[in-house]
């Protein structure tokens, strides 16, 4: 039996993420996805000699927006810088990319640990780089080559060594996803690796002040993956350890189909990648009004927007978390919260309760758009004024959903059409339920003397003579008066 709970993980992250600027980060090549391989292509992506890069403004305004958004403090002059290294899809013989002196870095993140722990990661870094292009190994006939993602701008995002496991790494990763996505600069889409993630894991004895040696697992491709292959690299260097072995500084390689990690190259192997400051280009600088004027038009970020439709809709912070998870979602949910005949805690809770159950559901059925369904924010407010205002029962008001959905009509119009309104006539319901109870002696004879499931019976007679629309609030009032008699 390994001790392993004598351990500590120390994890911190390295993630590489597509910017969604229209054209690449050293030329007008156009960054689109899926284009005819090798059409988006010109001499300075395909690093044909003497070519000249031109520095696309944009990306340095999105490095600039994420660094703000993350904490990060903005260098004012930083370094564009030739990492060389030779591969099939590197033409130049190196990559563009920052190395002494990123342009953004110190900042941190906040994870939510549970409702009440906040826990800030670190960020070393934010640096500029351009991605590579890709090779297509898994085909009988060669190697292909598909140049359309050369060029395409890239920033890195290094975290300090502050994550402690994989449930940490999961949250951190998925909040600068989020981030990405609210500033619009980056698709953060994991699969098609518009988002990728390297781990880097050491373990050491609790209490221990030294960090262990770190292994870099690479070919994380989701975030159910990340979180697998920290956990078993985790596991992996406490037996070694624990075997009397020692952890080696190498990269390795996740398997996603035998769920393991393998050594890819040992630190012998590694590269030196010869730094040096590219001479083509000029030293990236950021104005202090460049600056002033990002920070300023930032927009509300996921944590922030999480808090206030905790405070301001009354929310929990498992409600606000479906709601803020998808940005289309929360625009989808304000725009219906502000139509609302009444703005308190009950009309919020009405509609949220709908939008999270109900219309999740069938945008899970549908793979549609909450905004794709059919049901304008006018139409699901009017539906959630009526049920919070108990003109219809819950069962009606499923009803005139499931109607909704299926002809896009208001509900009134479809109330109006089926007669669904509620019954609240509290005369009408009182001598319903008056005449039920003197018509059925046997049942309320077995009721009061202990059959309490029989009360469902009297409900459901009175439901029985008002075709489902008598309110159910009303029925209790009154069979508790009748049957306690
Ligand atoms: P390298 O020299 O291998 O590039 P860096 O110091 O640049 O290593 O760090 C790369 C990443 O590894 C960072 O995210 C950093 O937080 C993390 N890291 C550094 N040391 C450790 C360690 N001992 N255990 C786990 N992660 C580490
Ligand atoms: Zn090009
Ligand atoms: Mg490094």
């Amino acid at each position: 039996m390994i001790n392993s709970y004598k351990y500590e993980a120390v994890i911190g992250l390295e993630v590489h993420s597509q910017l969604l600027t229209e054209t690449k980060a050293f030329c007008g090549c156009s960054t689109k996805f899926g284009d005819f391989p090798n059409s988006n292509t010109c001499p300075v992506c395909l690093g044909m000699p003497g070519a000249l890069p031109v520095l696309n403004e944009k990306l340095v305004d999105f490095a600039i927006k994420m660094g703000l958004a993350t904490n990060c403090s903005i260098r004012k002059t930083s370094t564009l810088s030739r990492k060389n290294y030779f591969y099939e899809d590197l033409t130049k013989g190196y990559q563009i990319s920052q190395y002494e002196d990123p342009i953004c870095y110190d900042g941190y993140i906040e994870i939510e640990k549970s409702d009440t722990e906040i826990k800030k990661i670190g960020l070393t870094r934010i640096h500029i780089e351009e991605d590579t292009g890709k090779s297509i190994h898994d085909l009988d006939i060669d190697t292909l080559l598909d140049f359309n993602r050369s060029g395409v701008p890239l920033i890195e995002i290094v975290s300090e060594p502050d994550i402690r496991d994989a449930d940490e790494a999961y949250k951190y990763l998925e909040q600068i996803r989020q981030i990405l996505i609210y500033l619009g600069i980056s698709s953060g889409n994991m699969e098609e690796g518009a988002l990728r993630c390297d781990a880097n894991v050491s373990v050491r004895l609790i209490g221990a002040e030294k960090f262990g040696t770190k292994t870099e697992v690479k070919n994380l491709n989701s975030f159910r993956n990340v979180q697998k292959a920290i956990e078993y690299e985790i596991s992996r260097q406490i037996e070694v350890i624990e075997n009397g072995g020692k952890i080696t500084q190498e990269t390795r390689l996740w398997d996603a189909s035998k769920h393991i990690t393998r050594v890819m190259r040992t630190k012998e192997m590694a590269h030196d990648y010869r730094y040096f400051p590219e001479p083509d280009l000029l030293q990236v600088y950021v104005a202090d009004e460049w600056k002033n004027e990002i920070q300023n038009s930032l927009p509300e970020l996921p944590m922030q927007k999480k808090k206030r439709f905790m405070q301001e809709y009354h929310l929990s912070n498992y409600d606000a978390t479906i709601l803020i998870n998808d940005i289309i979602l929360s625009r989808y949910f304000e725009q219906t919260a502000a139509i609302l005949n009444e703005k308190n805690e009950k009309y919020f809770k009405v509609l949220t309760n709908w939008i999270n159950t109900e219309m999740l559901r069938l945008v899970a059925e549908q793979n549609k758009k909450i905004n794709e369904l059919g049901i304008t924010s006018d139409n699901l407010a009017e539906l959630v004024d009526l049920f919070a205002s108990e003109i219809i029962s819950s069962r009606i008001a499923k009803d005139v959903f499931a109607e909704m959905i299926a002809t896009g009509k208001s509900p009134s119009q479809i109330i109006e059409e089926k007669n669904l309104v509620q019954v609240s006539d509290e005369t009408l319901i009182d001598n319903l339920v008056k005449d039920i109870v003197a018509n059925n002696p046997e049942s309320v004879e077995k009721y009061k003397s202990g059959r309490n499931n029989l009360y469902g019976f009297f409900v459901g007679q009175v439901m029985k003579q008002t075709q489902g629309k008598a309110n159910p609030k009303i029925i209790n009032k009154y069979l508790d008066i009748y049957l306690n008699q």
